[in-house]
């Protein structure tokens, strides 16, 4: 869970993070931290690539380390950039995936800029149960 004790953690530990970011493109490095409910951080950073469409964010990077770590479950999530920018749209329903309800700190390289959730980031979400629901009323299993 995400405390006044651990927030701070995890901002330096998404700052830190963020100095690996491969951005020879934008020139925007953005770290992320990933606090899941075994305790464990995962931290990623953007990768880009000249095919720009396979560019990858922090925030997703962040993500699927967890799940390759067999990590599903997550407490918060921190993301730093220079401006506390927020996670785009792709990121966001990713985090709906695993995480609808989690607390999301943006921060900047002088500290916490908002702290906010999934919720507040993507309202509406198409989530997993909604396939569930269109295969129900499809009258499929
Ligand atoms: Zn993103």
């Amino acid at each position: 869970m995400l405390d006044g004790e651990n927030v701070y953690d995890l901002v330096k530990r998404a700052a830190a993070a963020r100095q690996q970011a491969y951005v020879p493109y934008s020139a925007f490095p953005v770290g992320a931290a990933l606090l899941t409910r075994s305790g464990k951080i995962y931290t990623g950073c953007n990768v880009e690539n000249a095919s720009f469409g396979l560019t990858v964010c922090a925030e997703r990077v962040a993500i699927w380390k967890a799940v390759s770590e067999g990590e599903t479950e997550f407490e918060a999530l921190a993301v730093v950039t220079n401006i506390a920018g927020s996670p785009c749209g792709a990121c966001r329903q990713v985090m709906v995936e695993f995480a609808p309800d989690m607390p999301v700190v943006l921060a900047d390289l002088s500290g916490i800029d908002t702290i906010t959730s999934v919720d507040n980031l993507l309202p509406h979400a198409f989530r997993p149960e909604h396939l569930q629901e269109a295969a129900r009323v499809a009258g499929q299993p």
